[in-house]
């Protein structure tokens, strides 16, 4: 196989499977399949005495090992350490990510001859904390990222690649207005996308890093063990392997139920055995509420955007989950449309990881870009102010999310008492108005104030937010020369040094040094 650009590859690094695809010389993104010869690869760990093991294998030990195993580390991105020990040792879970990774490359490179560079993508509601964190994964993994990207807009990049949008004869000028549904195994996205001949525009975008396929089989696995209970005791869900082999009864459960109208789920422990019938509509009135979840956004989603139903030209659904008739129904329902499912709801975002590698490449080459891609920040960015009334601190927004990047903004704050010598800008990043329940995202401090400031002088705060999460922040205080010019880049979570110290440990394939 030839990679048209030498060893660049897209990756798909999701909560529950990954995936990973490469241009090949005709331009068509192409998936590769893993050793087992597989598309998509569990995203699961498995931590054996000296060494790891990645992937199927990972999964199936969860019948018989699940303490020894990691999963969902996606969704533990941003924490220090990972939930679970193993073999006395806490993991960051960015390591974790960095094994799969490491997997997925490395069976990669024995069809394309050496990979080591890759755009890797996350879901388009991640913030700067996680996105750091998934790059520092990269990096980890021995891999150059070149970017990180969002899912939903790999998933329309592929879609328009699918359709002949990035075509240089301007077939597809006409305005396309997208509606990208993605739900997979463990978060959950909504964005509001315009193709416009080749440039890609986020509108707006909205979701949920802790809603996905996994909720489904956790109410299955409920569901079962209710039923078992009531028959016999004690509860399977004591011990790590019976949870681990109902949960994969489960899982495949819901997987059946897409494709049938019942199923059975076999759930065994202590020598008692049951064959659990579940039905289609008993699933999804056992997961309603989920459901619900993800319509209230996707509605306040195309609200954000300022279109309506009638606006979206097509609705995408990404994300192994979409396969459910019940979110099929859903966006049926909500739009009056049928979804489109013409790009493979397990490849696509893979697929236009690899087409954006493919661009970055033919960019440093001095190729003109074949498209463009705009995008809006996911989360409000703002600092920690005072309220003058209750004096308790507050979030000052500055960028609001859903703003189109690259965003500049102003805000007049006040000093709090007289002859304030110094002013600390912590800078936030969410949603609520209460600074503590936002992520903390950086700090700068403008020192050196003159003596005798009065009490309430202005403090003029500028923000420049571009598209590869670099934020620059200029502090100016009225009636002084103080000032300051600050630039957070999206800095490595990890330390520079445990950064070398987990890829060394990594490369060797190995637990530790
Ligand atoms: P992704 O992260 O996009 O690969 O999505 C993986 C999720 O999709 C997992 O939770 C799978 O259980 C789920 N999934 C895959 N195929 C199906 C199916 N046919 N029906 C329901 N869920 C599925």
């Amino acid at each position: 196989m030839t990679n048209a650009n030498g060893e660049a590859v897209g990756i798909d690094l999701g909560t529950t499977y990954s995936a990973i695809a490469f241009v090949d010389e005709t331009g068509r993104p192409q998936t590769l399949n893993n050793a087992e010869g597989e598309k998509v690869t569990p995203s699961v760990v498995l931590f054996e005495e000296s060494q790891v093991v990645v992937g199927k294998e990972a999964l199936k030990a969860i019948a018989t090992d699940a303490p020894r195993i990691a999963q969902c580390a996606k969704r533990e991105l941003g924490h220090r350490l990972f939930g679970k020990t193993f073999g006395g040792k806490q993991y960051p879970p960015e390591v974790i990510q960095a094994w799969v990774l490491q997997k997925l490359v490395r069976d990669a490179s024995q069809q394309l001859g050496g990979v080591n560079r890759a755009v890797i993508t996350v879901p388009a509601y991640f913030d700067e904390v996680r996105r750091k964190a998934t790059q520092d994964a990269g990096l980890i993994a021995g891999l150059e990222v070149l970017d990180i990207i969002n899912e939903p807009t790999a998933a329309a990049i592929a879609f328009g690649a699918e359709h002949g949008f990035l075509r240089a004869d301007g077939t597809s000028s006409k305005l396309q207005r997208i509606l990208v549904y993605d739900l997979g195994g463990g978060t959950f996205d909504v964005t509001v996308m315009e193709i416009h001949g080749s440039e890609f525009t986020t509108l707006a975008t909205d979701g949920d890093v802790q809603l996905g396929g996994f909720d489904w089989d956790q109410r299955l696995v409920n569901y079962a063990v209710e039923r078992f209970t009531k028959a016999h005791e004690p509860d399977p869900r004591q011990d790590a392997n019976a949870l681990g082999r109902l949960w994969r009864e489960c899982e495949d459960a819901k997987r059946s139920l897409s494709a049938r109208e019942k199923t059975f789920i076999g759930c065994e422990y202590r020598g008692n055995a049951m064959r659990i019938e579940i039905t289609r509509p008993q699933f999804q009135d056992l997961t309603r509420d989920l459901l619900d979840r993800t319509a209230f956004t996707t509605r306040q989603t195309l609200r954000a955007s300022g279109l309506q139903w009638a606006d979206i030209d097509r609705v995408l659904l990404i994300g192994g989950s979409t396969r459910m008739p019940a979110v099929r129904d859903l966006l049926h329902q909500l739009s009056g449309k049928h979804p489109d499912v013409s790009v493979s709801p397990d490849e696509a975002v893979a697929h236009g990881a690899a087409l954006r590698a493919s661009l970055i490449c033919a960019q440093a080459a001095g190729t003109p870009p074949a498209f463009t891609i705009k995008n809006v920040n996911s989360h409000s960015l703002g600092v920690v102010a005072t309220d003058p009334e209750t004096k308790r601190p507050r979030t000052g927004v500055l960028i609001p999310r859903n703003t189109k990047l690259p965003a500049e903004a102003r805000r007049l704050f006040k000093t709090q008492k007289a002859n304030q010598r110094s002013i600390l800008v912590q800078i936030v990043e969410g949603e609520s108005a209460d600074p503590n329940a936002c992520s903390q995202i950086g700090r700068c401090v403008v020192r050196n104030l003159p003596p005798d400031l009065p009490a309430a002088t202005p403090i003029d705060i500028a923000f420049r937010y571009e598209e590869n999460g670099r934020l620059q922040i200029r502090v100016r205080v009225a009636g002084t020369k103080a000032k300051l010019h600050h630039e957070l880049t999206r800095e490595n979570s990890l330390t520079p040094e445990e950064i070398s110290m987990w890829r060394a440990i990594v490369q060797k394939g190995g637990r530790s040094l």
